[in-house]
């Protein structure tokens, strides 16, 4: 089967069966680090909600919400700002939709964007979303492009190369890459974007994408699995590892067509819209050991050599929205 086929099987298994996050799970994502990272989240949207004129009907929706902590952190400082919207989350995940209702009261569940009423301007969010959809994966040979599989052999499941065949899929720009370069593709992301970039252009709005990638077009095999916070073999054991792979941001706005700022590091744009501010107000009402750990989260979630460069923030605005902070 093709790569994307393996991975949309691997991750739907994966995250349907358990919650993957934290120290004794496999992986940490920046709103499991610190409360502040959805706060701030909360307020940039708040403001860039009340730069185009506070509307009363909105849809907030968040796309993979994990256990829900960014979005239950983002309505504590919307509320403080005296806006409650509804929320919408688009989870497939039945576990991982309770541990959303845990933290997130009231809130309505969708297996896809499509299903979300489309009847008002959109504020989304998605945090190492995208970067769990499947991708397509192409393999240059001296004869041309092909799609890699994965195949059963006798040590059990491992990557094989399928027949060469022209495809679209190929950029132009990389039809004449090295003998050994790889392409990735991810319709399963073009595909949303374009479904965001429609709803914004129609009723206005914001989208956050925060993710770790690139802008492309890139040759490079990006495709790792993570199991016990440690690097796994993607295709070794199907299903009890987390697959994702690298996120194009430029193929994301290519495919909503809107207004699009970024992709900025999460360094820089956490900095630019407060964080250090953020943290030390905490500080001030913080024990020792507390401030220790606030400390720690700021340099994680901004740190060059932590997350704050390879994760990168794109956000797409709808037409006669005002551009959003946070990006120079
Ligand atoms: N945003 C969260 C979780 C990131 S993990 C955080 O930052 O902590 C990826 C999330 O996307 C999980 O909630 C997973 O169940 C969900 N997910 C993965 N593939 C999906 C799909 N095809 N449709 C909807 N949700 C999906």
């Amino acid at each position: 089967m093709p790569v994307a086929r393996w991975m949309g099987l691997c991750n739907s298994h994966y995250y349907a069966t358990r919650d993957p996050f934290g120290a004794g799970g496999d992986f940490t994502t920046a709103p499991e680090i610190s409360q502040m990272f959805g706060e701030l989240i909360g307020a940039w949207l708040t403001d860039v909600w009340r730069r185009a004129g506070s509307p009363d009907r909105v849809r907030l929706v968040e796309l993979g919400p994990g256990r829900g902590t960014l979005m239950a952190d983002m309505l504590r400082s919307m509320a403080a700002a005296r806006w409650a919207p509804a929320v919408d989350f688009v989870e497939t995940s039945p576990v991982l939709r309770a541990a959303q209702g845990d933290r997130v009261a009231n809130a309505r569940w969708h297996d896809s964007l499509d299903a979300v009423p489309d009847d008002a301007p959109l504020l989304l969010v998605a945090n190492e979303f995208f970067d769990a959809l499947p991708v397509r994966q192409f393999v240059r040979s001296a004869i041309g492009w092909h799609e890699r599989i994965v195949a059963v052999g006798d040590a059990g499941f491992a990557a094989a190369l399928g027949n060469a065949a022209a495809t679209p899929l190929i950029p132009e720009l990389l039809w004449n890459a090295p003998v050994g370069s790889v392409v990735e593709t991810s319709l399963a992301s073009t595909a949303i974007a374009a479904e965001i970039g429609a709803r914004l252009s129609l009723h206005g709005g914001a989208a956050l994408f925060i993710d770790y990638g690139h802008s492309g077009p890139v040759t490079g095999d990006t495709l790792q699995a993570v199991r016990g916070h440690a690097p796994a073999d993607p295709f070794a054991d199907p299903g009890e590892a987390d697959l994702t792979a690298h996120v194009d941001f430029t193929a994301l706005a290519a495919a909503a067509g809107t207004a699009a700022s970024g992709p900025t590091g999460q360094g820089d744009f956490l900095r630019a819209i407060g964080i250090d501010a953020r943290a030390e107000t905490l500080r001030r009402r913080a024990t020792a050991v507390q401030r220790e750990a606030i400390d720690a989260a700021v340099a994680r979630l901004t740190g060059e050599t932590a997350m704050g460069r390879l994760f990168k923030v794109m956000a797409l605005t709808g037409r006669d929205w005002p551009a959003p902070a946070g990006f120079a």
